[in-house]
């Protein structure tokens, strides 16, 4: 068994989609980026880069790579799972917590749980997405971005 983290920060911006997860949040703000900056995929891309010792997101996928500009995150993961398995392991479980002040995120969490999993190919019952605030301290609390944090288990297959 390995485990890894991923941390992740992008800023809120006018004009941008916030998109969690994969899942399309109606917000007046979305969230700044090279690609649809997707920052809870990107925190598991990097817990999963961080289990298998490849390096970090920035080096998969630089911002400086035309390739990646307005990319869907879910193309990243699935690309970093293909990196997993091709390294002879097997996803167990993801846990992620996304620190936002706003938008209130509980009634998106089952659909972010659920597109989280098909990617990973996991049941949802082994992917937990988890919502708090920063009670307005910080950036987060400030509503100037958004943070996640994810934890993943992996298995040598
Ligand atoms: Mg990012």
């Amino acid at each position: 068994m390995r485990i890894g983290f991923g941390y992740d920060v992008h800023r809120l911006a006018e004009g941008r989609r916030l998109v969690l997860g994969g899942v399309e949040i109606d917000h007046p703000l979305g969230l700044d980026g090279h690609s649809d900056a997707d920052v809870l995929l990107h925190a598991v891309v990097d817990a999963l880069l961080g289990a298998t010792a490849l390096g970090d997101i920035g080096q998969h996928f630089p911002d400086t790579d035309d390739e990646w500009r307005g990319a869907d995150s879910r193309e990243l993961l699935r690309i970093v799972v293909g990196k997993v398995q091709a390294a002879g392991f097997h996803v167990e479980n993801v846990d992620v917590t996304i620190v936002a002040q706003a938008p209130r995120l509980a009634p998106y969490i089952s659909e972010m749980r659920s597109s989280v999993a098909d990617i990973l190919g996991l049941d949802p019952a082994r992917v937990s997405v988890k919502a708090t605030t920063s009670e307005g301290l910080g950036f987060a609390g400030e509503g100037r971005g958004i943070a996640a944090h994810a934890v993943c288990l992996i298995r040598e297959v």
